[in-house]
């Protein structure tokens, strides 16, 4: 039997975040992963730190530009290691990224972006300036830089796990329910016995809650991604257009391979619409979508798949999309998801809030139990 403070299911970002804002905070903790660290949707993210203006398309700031503001600043601050948790060693795969559209845009989306140029560090580029792969004749539409960063989330992971070393197990744990909460979790060669639990497993929270009888809801969003393999340029971007105002028609990050080759990983309005087409017919319309935004790219020769993957959040009436993460203490458990990779540090800190008054334990003792692999990125699986 583990005993510890606190025990989190799941290690996505929002499981290894906490546990080490946790265990600056003087607690003990324990995160057990059923598969391998990042599986779910943290690797399979895009990694973008979104500083809110994606929200404000429609012209007016949301509540989740409002509370994605102040995001960007606080993970600049780990990534340079002057605030925990520290994430310097964390690569970078941009510290800017584009918004482009294309010809047909309206004066609408002009005047925001204009507006909000001076506020947030965006930046509008005129033709002379503009970057590769924008910088040639077919490309008329605008162009914004957008200050804020895009990870290598395999780098991320490892970052975080490595240093929590011994405090990460593999298992799929089984619920032992108290009269109030959770007594202990059964993994199948040892158990867990917590005083606070923290069930942080993104789409996984579906069953525990199922499993536990509680009663919190959730929902799923999914998502049919589009991942093109080739000699392409490095492209990280936002593209919106008149067919799609209130969010980027497509969102484009790119992922260098060990074979010179690049991956464009492709979501936005691509991927919510295409989730109920076949893969063959999500590359056609992914090609259409390409073609039609970034006609001046050659795609000939690319190797083309797909991923399909659900967001996890927490429910909101007529599936919306939540603005801000979400945190709720039920007797000794804790249920979270962060929405966004780019909320954990807020999650964090409100989850911290809920725990505070737990006293503190010894490090609990894992020799013999098989720490959790690294998963792989999808675009690592998809191309072998
Ligand atoms: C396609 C896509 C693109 C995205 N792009 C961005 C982006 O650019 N910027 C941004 O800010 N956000 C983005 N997001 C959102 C972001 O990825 C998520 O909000 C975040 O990764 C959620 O982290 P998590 O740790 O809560 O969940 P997950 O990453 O899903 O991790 C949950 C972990 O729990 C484990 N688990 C599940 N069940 C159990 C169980 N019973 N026992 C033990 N372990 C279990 C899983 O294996 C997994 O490792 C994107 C999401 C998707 C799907």
């Amino acid at each position: 039997m583990i005993e510890t403070d606190i025990a989190i299911v799941g290690g996505g970002i929002a499981g290894l975040w906490l546990q080490t804002v946790i265990s600056d905070a003087g607690y003990s903790s324990i995160v057990i992963e059923k598969d391998g660290l990042g599986a779910g949707q943290t690797l399979a993210s895009q990694g973008m730190i979104h500083g809110g203006l994606k929200y404000s398309l429609q012209g007016t700031r949301s509540g989740a530009s409002e509370a994605i503001a102040d995001m960007p600043g606080v993970w600049r601050e780990c990534l340079a290691g002057a605030k925990r948790p520290d994430l310097h060693q964390v690569k970078l795969l941009a510290d800017r990224y584009f918004l482009f559209s294309d010809s047909a845009l309206s004066g609408r989306l002009t005047a925001y972006l204009g507006a909000h140029a001076i506020m947030g560090g965006t930046r509008r580029l005129s033709p002379p300036d503009f970057p590769p792969p924008f910088d040639n004749n077919v490309f008329r539409g605008m162009l914004y830089e957008l200050p804020d960063a895009v990870l290598d989330t395999v780098s991320l992971v490892t970052s975080l796990a490595e240093a929590q070393q011994g405090r990460l197990i593999c298992g799929t744990p089984t619920i032992i329910r108290s009269a109030r909460g959770i007594r202990e979790l059964e993994l199948d060669t040892t158990s867990v016995r917590a005083q606070c639990y923290i069930l942080a497993a993104g789409q996984g929270n579906e069953a525990l809650i199922r499993e536990g009888q509680f009663e919190v809801a959730m929902q799923t969003r999914p998502l049919h991604q589009v991942m093109v393999k080739g000699r392409l340029p490095r492209l990280y971007a936002h593209g919106v257009s008149l067919k799609s105002l209130d969010k980027p028609r497509l969102t484009i990050t790119s992922h260098p391979c060990d074979d010179g080759d690049i991956v464009w990983y492709l979501g936005g309005e691509l991927a919510e619409s295409g989730v109920h087409l076949s893969e063959p017919e999500q590359i056609v319309h992914a090609q259409s979508e390409l073609d039609a935004m970034l006609p001046f790219i050659d795609l000939s020769g690319c190797q083309w798949a797909t991923l399909r993957v659900d967001r996890a959040e927490h429910y909101q009436p007529h599936g919306r999309r939540p603005d801000e993460p979400y945190c709720e203490r039920q007797d000794n458990v804790v249920f979270c998801w962060p929405t966004k990779l780019t909320l954990v540090p807020m999650l964090a800190n409100r989850v911290l809030a809920l725990i505070r008054e737990q006293p503190e334990f010894d490090q609990p003792a894992t020799d013999g139990l098989e720490p959790p692999r690294l998963a792989r990125p999808p675009w690592s699986v998809a191309f072998k």
